[in-house]
């Protein structure tokens, strides 16, 4: 059995996960926070493997699951959670594409994300209260019309999902909205934080989140 994850702690109450054999345009980041009553994850993969399974532990207190919009590679294992939120807009996800089985036996035609209901709606400035940590959702549309962002203000943490991260930004799916895009990088080009965890690739700081969203307003103006 291949080891499907690979599990970064940022610090102890903030862990990456990953999923390295997935193909890299649909690899991407999910991230557990511990919170005092309630622990989060913000994304759930592909789902090719079941999480909880094979991370065993740190999913032990039931966490919700905050999902930042409804990409397949966000979205995959969100099905194994009982808690379930995200903005409502919805929409389709593209195909599996991997480069390595997670075993011998596993068919990648059987792939499929089970239907799932969502347990709580969120909007623009709704709050997620994990005890001891807040986070605040902020609705930036463009790379789809429900894409959110999660900031927890107390350490200038921005989680961004697929609105921003190093490298080629998506805006040219069938719903996809380049002005709306543009409104929510003159968002983020004024947006105080410390650091920004994205859903691909690395994390980066502050100069960097404000020249990757004026590159993006230069490419599109
Ligand atoms: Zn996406």
């Amino acid at each position: 059995m291949v080891d499907w994850y690979s599990r970064a702690d940022v610090d102890g109450h903030v862990v990456r996960i990953s999923e390295p054999h997935v193909n890299e345009l649909l690899s991407a980041n999910f991230w557990w926070l511990r919170g005092t009553d309630r622990d989060i994850v913000i994304d759930a993969g592909l789902g090719v493997v079941a999480l909880r399974e094979a991370i065993p532990g740190l999913f032990a207190r039931d966490p919700m699951v905050v999902l930042t919009h409804a990409h397949l590679d966000h979205v995959g294992a969100a099905a194994e959670f009982g808690d379930r939120a995200a903005h409502p807009a919805g929409e389709a996800v593209p195909e599996l594409m991997i480069d390595v089985l997670p075993d011998p036996g596993y068919d990648p035609a059987a792939y499929r994300v089970e239907p799932m209901t969502l347990h709580r709606l969120l909007d623009d400035g709704d709050r997620v209260d994990l005890g001891g940590r807040v986070l605040t959702v902020l609705h930036l549309p463009g790379h789809t019309p429900g894409s959110i962002a999660l900031l927890e203000e107390r350490t200038g943490t921005l989680y961004s999902g697929d609105i921003i991260y190093e490298g080629a930004l998506i805006d040219n799916l069938p719903n996809s909205d380049v002005a709306a895009y543009r409104r929510s990088m003159q968002f983020l080009v004024d947006l105080d934080v410390s650091v920004v965890h994205p859903g691909h690739g690395d994390s980066f700081d502050r100069t960097r989140l404000r020249q990757l969203a004026e590159t993006y307003l230069r490419r599109t103006a």
